[in-house]
């Protein structure tokens, strides 16, 4: 609770309260003891956990103490093609041949196994990521289980996914994911593809495999056939060996622009198809007649959420020139409220940096902010001595060719822009080698059509921002890449329809 500190009588008899803007609260910690992790993983292939061929295993680690958690198995290309063989195996000798409504229980008792086992999902998540409990708990894992739900009530009902057509599964699908949703992102690419009839090779990212392992624990106990669902840890050169495998039919990538414009490149002219969900730089737009308040928190949410590390986070904010200085002051105040540290609290907004790595990129950018010109403003909390930790920061006199407002930083870092018509921020928004989301902030529900009508990107939040449900397609334009997922969308990149 924020503590008043002091209560004034003013002249006319009303009390004026006075904040404290230190908001005080007890440690509300998560107990880790709800989570268990095993000292070292191997891979999940065939049903199996299995020791690499390669005999190496790498270090993962928790970001906000930098302590090692565990560790995972390191495949190298023999591994992946292991996995790749069982996939196959488990394609053409059971999974393609299963009755739908079979195959659908299966989908089902994971996302029921899911749920149950949610609590030690979040804790696991957090302490892998560095993301805040509050995040894992209310928004990664219960997403990921409806996804799971989603998708397996599709698998017997193809046919009216796609009245008059006959679907058949493409086959064996690589699927690489990134290190900012580790279970959603394994839930939002394994849940569309074996609901439809397809096996499954996936690598996680490597600074976060632990709750995609976890996955692994529930896929093992659920009983689904060997080889249908294989899950190998590894860094970017076995996410290469699963692309380039000879074997695999359709290729499911989530990361960064440079890797998916390889990626693209490695499969032309082989026949593999492929999905791409790539980076993003969101313009977050208030219009003057916006509701204010809400605006301000939604902005909030869309760049500070999960420290910035969001595809669609809302990184670039064209405010109208009308309301500038009230929303500036609004978010300045805002983020000096928020609460940065230990990802495992109840009450952190904002979390670890996902990695050292990361935490250094998002340095460079600070610095070439401040070198372009831009003024920038920083919350002034503390940080904690050990770990990688950013302070929620702004940037105002932002100039729309500027880097930071061009590229994407990752981070909770948010560019600051102002625009005086329709006709101007639609120019300015649609400026971005990216367009995979954005948001509208008006009170007019016409400005929200025109202007989502005349905006290039996949998604657009009208007064909300980072509202996801499996039902709906999520995906990019331009250079954040090309396919949905979610929804029907989702469906349809993983069948052939073949009359
Ligand atoms: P990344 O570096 O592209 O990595 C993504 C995944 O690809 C990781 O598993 C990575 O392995 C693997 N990888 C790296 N090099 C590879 C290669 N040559 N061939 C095949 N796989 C390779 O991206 P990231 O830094 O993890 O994630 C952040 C990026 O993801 C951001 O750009 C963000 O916008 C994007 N993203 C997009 C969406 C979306 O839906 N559009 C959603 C989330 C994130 P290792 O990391 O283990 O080395
Ligand atoms: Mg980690």
């Amino acid at each position: 609770m924020p503590i008043a500190k002091k209560k004034t009588a003013a002249k006319n008899n009303t009390i004026k309260l006075k904040f404290d803007t230190s908001w005080s609260y007890a440690p509300a910690p998560e107990s880790k003891s709800a989570a268990t992790i095993k000292p070292q993983y191997d891979l999940f292939i065939n049903g199996e956990w299995q020791k690499p061929l390669s005999k190496k295993y790498f270090d993962t680690i928790n970001p906000a103490k930098e302590e090692k958690l565990s560790e995972v198995a390191e495949s190298g290309p023999a591994d992946v093609d292991k996995a790749v063989n069982a996939a196959r195996h488990a394609y053409e000798k059971v999974w393609r041949k299963m009755p739908a409504k079979e195959r659908a229980k299966y989908v089902f008792r994971i996302a029921r196994m899911v749920q149950e086992r949610a609590r030690e999902l979040a804790i696991i998540e957090s302490l892998d990521g560095g993301k805040p409990i509050r995040e894992s708990r209310d928004f990664d894992v219960p997403t990921a289980a409806n996804h799971f739900f989603y998708y397996a009530g599709w698998a017997d009902k193809l046919e009216y996914a796609f009245p008059n057509r006959v679907t058949e599964p493409l086959g064996v699908a690589g699927q690489i994911i990134p290190w900012n949703f580790p279970l959603l992102m394994a839930a939002w690419k394994i849940a569309p593809a074996i609901a439809t009839g397809n096996t499954v090779v996936l690598k996680p990212a490597e600074t976060t495999s632990l709750t995609a392992l976890k996955l692994a624990e529930i896929i093992e106990e659920s009983g689904l056939p060997p080889g249908v669902v294989n899950i190998i840890t590894g860094a970017g050169e076995t996410g290469a060996a699963i692309v380039n495998h000879p074997d695999i039919n359709k290729i499911a990538f989530t990361g960064s622009t440079d890797v998916g414009k390889i990626i693209q490149k490695a499969i032309a002219g082989t026949g593999k198809k492929v999905t791409l969900e790539l980076g993003g730089k969101a313009a977050n737009i208030i219009f003057e007649d916006a509701p204010i308040d809400q605006a301000v928190e939604g902005v909030i949410n869309g760049i500070y959420f999960n420290q910035g590390h969001v595809c669609c986070a809302g990184s670039r904010l064209y405010v109208q020139e009308s309301v500038a200085k009230e929303v500036i002051r609004k978010l300045k105040d805002r983020i000096e409220s928020l609460i940065v540290g230990d990802p495992l609290d109840k009450n952190t907004d904002i979390g670890a940096i996902n990695s050292k790595q990361q935490l250094a990129t998002i340095h460079k950018y600070l610095d070439i902010g401040k070198k372009e010109g831009a003024e920038m403003y920083q919350s002034s909390c503390a940080l904690p001595g050990k770990g990688f930790w950013c302070r929620p920061t702004l940037f105002t006199n932002v100039a729309q060719s500027n880097r930071i407002a061009q590229e994407e930083i990752f981070g909770p870092v948010l560019a600051i822009l102002t625009f005086r018509t329709d006709d101007e921020v639609i120019e300015k928004a649609n400026n971005s080698p990216y367009g995979l989301s954005a948001g509208v902030w008006t009170d007019k529900g016409s400005k929200i059509f025109n202007m989502t009508k005349r905006m290039r990107a996949g998604v657009i939040w009208a007064n909300t921002f980072n509202k996801f449900d499996p039902s709906s397609p999520f995906g990019g334009y331009k250079e954040s890449g090309f396919g949905r997922e979610g929804g029907l969308h989702g469906l349809s990149a993983y069948v052939n329809l073949i009359n």
